[in-house]
């Protein structure tokens, strides 16, 4: 059995942010990665995703940006190289090729199962990422078992997909991405857009995430926003890592030829049936956005900024086609590819502690599993700030949490 004081558990940025904070106390600690550092971004994601974080923003505990396009937009190959020199630079103790199968609370700490291996640690830190999971609707089981059904973890380019038309579930930012990528291939798409976040890549002349950071937004405390669950299941803003298309909403997607649909609410006897409240979701969405274009002016304005930046203004409202349709039926052939872009979840099935709460998630208080003393939690949405949805979060957060940790270490083992 290996004894370590800590383990950290996956080697995304989370993890290895955490580790660095580790090594920064002299907390002696191993990470345990099923696959390689940065595992999610070579395995799990197709190859034309751009960040939709501008690169001034990647930045990590003890790494800044330093390339000659800070406000570019990274491919994935450019996340994998980057935490993969970040873990080499900070000589992170990654033991690749190793996965966790169990993490039990004892009386003097936690045993790990790891591959063959048992190791005891006193801390364990989950960073095993909040997008390991498709989020897939119960519906998905009255698909007709001719169409293909993929999820964004299975989903590479459109080559993989048969010819025919493609329905894409979720108007977040993967689905407009995907929806705008497959249509762009030659197919008619159908996009089913439910409750949705609409922002500009850029206003005034800066990027959103500029606004989105200097106006304090991203800075919100968990235990200061009112509807926490709701906050932390919001769905990613319609962005996508490029400054060539000012907006990629729904009204880009219909210029484009992409046919939009209300929400996906039920599928009987092959017919995929929307919810025909399309125009109230995108109306919620406009009002959501000049909400905060309201609230960018009125800081810009007491920043004294005002002369420095172009003058306020506002985009056009989405526009609904009144005959955007409210069912479709799955069995005519017209359909043959499905894809769910609904969302991730994270797989924590694996957890040996009574943690979870009857959806599966972990209950936690910022990243702190005060049920289990020792055990914490980084990389999800919304844990201790909106900022930790996005990859500069881990910041603060592991600053915090490891900060939490050499205290709980100080004191005496149970
Ligand atoms: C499509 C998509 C686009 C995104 N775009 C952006 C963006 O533009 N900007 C941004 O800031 N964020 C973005 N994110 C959000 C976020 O940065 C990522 O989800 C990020 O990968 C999370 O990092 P992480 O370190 O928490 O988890 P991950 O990167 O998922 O790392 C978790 C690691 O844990 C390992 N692991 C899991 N289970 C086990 C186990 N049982 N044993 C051992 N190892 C295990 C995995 O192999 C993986 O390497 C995006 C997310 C998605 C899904």
């Amino acid at each position: 059995m290996l004894k370590t004081t800590a383990v950290v558990i996956g080697a995304g940025h989370a993890g290895l942010a955490m580790s660095r904070r580790l090594t920064g106390r002299s907390i002696d600690h191993v990470i345990l990665e099923r696959g390689e550092v940065a595992n999610s971004w070579r395995t799990q994601r197709w190859p034309s995703l751009r960040l939709l974080t501008p690169n001034w923003l990647t930045r990590l505990p003890g790494q800044e940006y330093t390339g000659d396009d800070p406000g570019g937009f990274m491919p994935v190959a450019g996340v994998v190289a980057t935490l993969t020199r970040y873990a080499r630079l900070a000589g992170a103790p990654v033991r690749t090729a190793t996965t966790v199968h169990s993490v039990r609370a004892t009386a003097q700490g936690f045993e790990i199962h790891a591959n063959d291996d048992l190791l005891h640690a006193r801390a364990v830190v989950l960073a095993t990422g909040a997008c390991t999971r498709p989020a897939i609707p119960g519906i998905a089981g009255a698909i007709p078992p001719s169409i293909t059904t993929l999820t964004p973890l299975t989903y590479r380019d459109p080559g993989q997909l048969p010819g025919g038309g493609v329905l894409v579930v979720g108007a977040s930012a993967t689905g407009v991405q995907l929806a705008g990528e497959i249509h762009r291939s030659g197919r008619p798409v159908t996009l089913a857009a439910g409750e949705h976040v609409r922002l500009p890549r850029a206003y005034r002349g800066r990027d959103i995430f500029w606004w989105l950071e200097a106006t304090g937004l991203l800075e919100e405390r968990y235990d200061q926003i009112d509807d926490l669950t709701r906050a932390r299941h919001l769905p990613s803003p319609q962005l996508t890592g490029t400054s060539r298309a000012p907006m990629t909403d729904l009204n880009h997607l219909t210029a484009q030829g992409v046919r939009i649909a209300g929400r996906l609410g039920r599928i009987t006897d092959g017919v995929a049936q929307f919810s025909g409240s399309l125009a109230n979701t995108c109306t919620l969405a406009d009002l959501k956005m000049n909400r905060f274009l309201d609230r960018a002016d009125q800081w810009a304005t007491a920043a004294g900024l005002d002369d420095d930046l172009p003058p306020p203004h506002r985009f056009a409202p989405t526009r609904v086609d009144p005959r955007s349709p409210l069912q479709l039926d799955l069995t005519s052939g017209e359909i043959t590819t499905v894809l769910w872009a609904t969302g991730f979840r994270p797989d924590h099935s694996w957890l040996d502690i009574p943690a979870l709460d009857r959806a599966g998630r972990i209950r936690h208080d910022g990243g702190i599993v005060t049920s289990a003393p020792g055990l914490y939690l980084l990389g999800m949405p919304v844990l201790r700030t909106r900022a930790s949805t996005y990859i500069h979060g881990a910041a603060a957060d592991s600053q915090a949490l490891a900060g939490h940790l050499q205290g709980f270490l100080s004191r005496p083992a149970a």
